[in-house]
């Protein structure tokens, strides 16, 4: 409806949009300590007079709000803003200025996209009716703001009727945009498992349980629990144990993830890591610790709002460069708390160069985002956001 107007604006912001992003990629905070990033969203929602509050999330959450005309239904984008413990390799101008630390995952992008959003509806807001949130969420990268800030009402007041989000991603070209309904992401549990024996000397092993033969049994027989035909992962990912070449040590400890996509297979995978532990343990005549830690539940999307993000995506993109996939991820994403408590999509943003033909990953020191990417999302995001708030819809 708006399609037009979305596009003119999506020109004039679009340089504002980039520097954004630059500055932003210049100072990447770790979870729950995006002071500086909080504080510069801030700035720039201050300058152009967008109302926010903030302190959710464990202190660096921002909720901004842009009202429209009138009384209508209220739809939330998520933008997440942490950065990762990673020591920058690329040869960016605007390369990160905290040693060791990076925004390798895109989340620079996420808040300029979220930011850009906000500047063309901004203009547009005598254009439609309700309101539009904006979640910069602290924390996606391990603890998770998501749930905290779920907690501390920003669903609520107005009630978000939708919410979506996305993520860049080099796997496909600048341009594109690709959905999936349905299952998208794993739920990405950590699991811990602590094996007793009886320490002793290296000379004498028969006189000792030696827990490090017991863990390479454990080790095995967890691996094997992945299963693409449920689908689920289990790897472990940490094995500590033993001080010097001849000692034998009292315990080790293992570490791993689950990824599962229900509850009933988070639940059995629950059950079954801690089964082989106990076979292994007992035919060694010993015992263990087991802790299995829940993180976020399976990122689901809503087939409707998935439905009509894409055709309102391809009003902007056309029919071509809104693509489908039929894969399942298993990395995790905490969005899929906002996907379990009101109907979702969460979508993949290509932001790989055409030209270029090296697909560099998230969380790769040499990652980086094709910034033509961030127009493409902000005028799908102000396409959906303005159709589903029409009277029309
Ligand atoms: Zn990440
Ligand atoms: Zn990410």
């Amino acid at each position: 409806m708006l399609t037009n107007e979305i596009k003119a604006l999506a020109d004039s912001w679009e340089e504002m949009a980039k520097d954004i992003r630059r500055m932003l990629h210049r100072i990447p905070e770790t979870q729950f300590n995006e002071f500086k990033t909080s504080g510069y969203i801030c700035s720039v929602l201050d300058t152009l007079g967008i109302p926010y509050k903030k302190g959710y999330g464990g202190g660096t959450g921002i909720v901004a709000e842009i009202k429209g005309s009138g009384e209508g239904k209220c739809i939330a984008l998520r933008a997440d803003i942490d950065a990762l413990p990673i020591c920058e390799e690329t040869a960016l101008p605007f390369k990160s200025e905290h040693e060791g630390f990076m925004h390798a995952c895109g989340h620079d992008a996420h808040m300029a996209i979220a930011l850009y959003t906000a500047f063309i509806l901004n203009e547009l807001k005598a254009s439609f009716k309700g309101v539009v949130k904006f979640l910069f969420q602290p924390a996606e990268e391990g603890d998770g703001g998501a749930e905290i800030m779920i907690e501390e009402g920003v669903l609520c007041d107005p009630q978000v009727d939708v919410c979506i989000g996305g993520h860049v991603m080099s796997e496909y070209e600048t341009g594109t945009v690709i959905y999936k309904k349905g299952s998208l992401m794993s739920s990405p549990d950590n699991f811990e498992v602590i094996i007793k024996g009886t320490g002793g000397h290296g000379a004498y092993p028969e006189k000792c349980v030696n827990p490090i033969v017991v863990a390479s049994e454990v080790v095995g027989k967890l691996t094997s629990l992945t299963d693409p035909n449920v689908p689920r992962v289990v790897t472990v990912c940490t094995i500590e144990g033993g001080t010097c070449p001849n000692v034998i040590p009292g315990e080790v400890k293992i570490t791993g993830t689950a990824r599962t996509f229900t509850r009933q297979s988070r639940e059995e995978v629950t059950r079954l890591i801690e089964e082989r532990v106990r076979e292994v343990c007992d035919e060694y005549i010993t015992g263990y610790d087991y802790k299995y830690i829940p993180l976020y539940p399976a990122l689901i999307n809503d087939d409707n709002i998935t439905e009509a993000f894409m055709e309102s995506a391809k009003k902007i993109l056309g029919e071509d460069k809104v693509l489908p996939t039929h894969q399942v991820s298993m990395a995790g994403d905490d969005f899929s708390y906002f996907a379990a408590a009101v109907p979702s999509t969460y979508v993949h943003i290509g932001c790989r160069k055409p030209e270029c033909e090296e697909i560099i990953p998230i969380h790769n020191p040499r990652f980086t985002v094709d910034e033509d990417c961030l127009k493409v999302a902000a005028m799908c995001y102000c396409e959906f956001i303005t159709d589903f708030l029409s009277e029309e819809w």
